[in-house]
């Protein structure tokens, strides 16, 4: 009976897998057209000081209605646009929107606001990146005072000294940098420190369950971490008042998350802005 259950779980097992091989698939190949059929947007999710209530920034975040099947979600089709290596080009993209929609955004932001914008290992490590990115700048007559740049520990995986060296060259174009997801990754403290970054974005897996378990705890760690080793931080997928309190006794004022607003399109967001 044993060996029976255990055979149908492998086969039940066995379609699933199927299944999804069959759709990466599909979604890969969903994905080539998805710039030319014009599917992709960008969402904006607005950043605020929970001291203040001022919104310091908002997360650029990829959108992907298809029109084969509606909506699809970026923590589904990222992940596979990076297995493919197609995040590469959907990358060079979503920098030229936010550099456009810049145009109508940098009426209504304030001086210290940046606008973040994740990049992929795999677009960081591209060997145009640098190139490309300046044409974007010059293109679209960008002031990168304004924007924040999103990447993720896994880049370590590169080695260091290379990191170091692409991120001094983004710093001396203006940009800022945050780790993303902090926390999940595999990095060391030590490199950490070494590294030419501004913030820590403490990753929404260490608060999302607050009070509930030792979330909170970990949020605590790394604010301290942050003040150690000098750097912002803020806290992503924050949705309660009891999770911003929290975070505030703790010294972390920079949110971002439902409790605020979910990601917007580029006009919803400029409505929430407020007026200047
Ligand atoms: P991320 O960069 O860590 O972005 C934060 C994610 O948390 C977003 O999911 C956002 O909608 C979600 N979030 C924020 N606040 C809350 C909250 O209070 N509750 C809940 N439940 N969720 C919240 P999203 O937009 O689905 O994006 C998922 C991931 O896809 C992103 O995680 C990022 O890794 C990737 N991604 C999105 N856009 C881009 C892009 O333009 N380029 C690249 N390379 N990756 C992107
Ligand atoms: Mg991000
Ligand atoms: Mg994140
Ligand atoms: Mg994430």
């Amino acid at each position: 009976k044993a060996i029976e259950t255990q055979g149908k779980y492998y086969l039940y097992f066995d379609k699933e897998l199927k299944e999804d091989i069959q759709n990466e698939y599909d979604i890969k190949l969903m994905l080539n057209k998805a710039i030319i059929y014009g599917e992709f947007s960008i969402n904006y999710q607005p950043q605020v000081n929970s001291k203040t209530g001022d919104v310091i920034g908002a997360e650029a975040l990829l959108r992907w209605n298809t029109k084969k099947l509606g909506p699809i979600s970026p923590a589904v089709f990222i992940p596979i646009a990076e297995r493919t290596g197609q995040i590469v080009e959907i990358g060079y993209w979503v920098i030229e929107r936010v550099f456009k929609d810049y145009e109508s955004l940098k009426e209504k932001i304030g001086k210290n606001f940046r606008i973040s914008i994740n990049i992929s290992a795999m677009q960081f490590n591209d060997e145009n990146f640098l190139r490309r990115i300046k044409e974007s700048i010059e293109k679209n007559k960008i002031n990168t005072s304004y924007f924040e740049l999103e990447i993720t520990e896994s880049l370590l995986l590169s080695g260091l000294k290379q990191v170091n060296e692409k991120l001094n060259e983004l710093r001396k174009l203006g940009f800022t940098i945050a780790i993303d997801d902090f926390g999940t990754g595999y990095s060391s403290l030590s490199y950490i420190k070494q590294l030419n970054i501004n913030k820590l974005k403490i990753d929404r897996t260490f608060i999302k369950d607050y009070p509930n378990n030792d979330d909170g705890e970990i949020a605590d760690i790394i604010t301290n971490i942050s003040y150690k080793l000098k750097l912002d931080v803020i806290a992503e997928g924050v949705e309660t008042e009891e999770q911003i309190e929290y975070l505030k006794r703790k010294g972390c004022y920079l949110i971002q998350g439902y409790y605020y607003s979910k990601p917007l399109a580029k006009d919803e967001f400029l409505e929430y802005l407020p007026l200047t």
